[in-house]
């Protein structure tokens, strides 16, 4: 890297579409950037990031990730997710005869709301460091059994720290971020990005999705009060060209307000009032 970056660095959250983003461009980037070593697919805020390190993150929206983790969970349990990849460690991805696997809800919100520290999650993998002995999760779980409250000034402060923070619904105009990416590090593509595949998806997490009401939704998103937060707060999100900010669709048709010219939205994302500032 010829600009002030002299190290990467991917704050992979679980379950945001990291392994994509590690798979199809990160792979293509690998020989062009000087990355943090790492020993752990999610070691969260590395001691390491010093102002030389471009950091790049992914978050996603809190009912889509906590079915995710859950059904990334029991699916482990199970045994259904493809056993290996070179570490020896469980894939993302569900074997793939399997499509019609059906979690019930109801299992899911016992396990939230017992499970306290799974409460704004993607919140904790931000403000906590894997150790040597210890991976981020049993140190995220050992941290909050006792006191659930999240640092949010410290939050914050990483969150703007951040040189690159997408929303998952972004990758799929990956484009978009490679390019955002070779302009801020001044490097090229090796090659063509590759859409997502769906290799990586779990139809279980989906099924759970869709079995969710409006007030489910709304009881997750308050037990995930942070998370939620920091996922429609625009200003922590780079803005990417021709994406809208909200729903992750190229929007060549994007309506700018006086008060909104900063942010790009597609037409539908701000008729239906999903993309609302504040
Ligand atoms: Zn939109």
């Amino acid at each position: 890297m010829t600009n002030e970056f002299k190290n990467f660095y991917f704050l992979h959250i679980r379950k945001t579409g990291g392994r994509y983003f590690k798979e199809y461009i990160l792979k293509q980037l690998e020989d062009k950037v000087e990355k943090l070593p790492i020993k752990d697919r999610h070691e969260g805020w590395k001691k390491e990031i010093d102002d030389n390190t471009y950091v790049f993150s992914i978050l996603r929206d809190p009912v889509e990730y906590i079915c995710s983790v859950y059904a990334h969970m029991i699916s482990t349990r199970a045994g259904l997710l493809h056993p290996s990849n070179e570490n020896g460690k469980h894939t993302d991805s569900i074997k793939d005869n399997i499509v019609n696997i059906e979690l019930d809800k109801k299992y899911m919100f016992e396990w939230i709301r017992y499970n306290k520290w799974t409460h704004n999650l993607q919140s904790k993998e931000i403000l906590h460091t894997s150790e040597e002995y210890n991976n981020i999760l049993n140190i995220i779980i050992k941290k909050y059994s006792k006191d659930n409250n999240v640092d949010k000034e410290l939050l914050y402060e990483r969150l703007n720290r951040i040189n690159l923070l997408v929303r998952q619904v972004s990758l799929k105009n990956p484009e978009s971020i490679v390019k955002k990416l070779c302009d801020d590090l001044n490097i090229e593509l090796a090659g063509e990005i590759q859409k997502d595949t769906l290799t990586y998806h779990n139809m279980a997490s989906t099924n759970l999705y869709n079995s969710l009401t409006e007030e489910d939704k709304i009881e997750i998103r308050q037990m995930f009060d942070i998370d939620n937060e920091i996922y429609n707060n625009h200003s922590i999100f780079s803005q990417l060209d021709n994406v809208c900010s909200f729903c992750g669709e190229y929007s060549y048709t994007t309506k700018f307000d006086s008060s909104w010219k900063k942010y790009s939205y597609c037409s539908n994302c701000i008729e239906s009032g999903k993309a609302l500032l504040g």
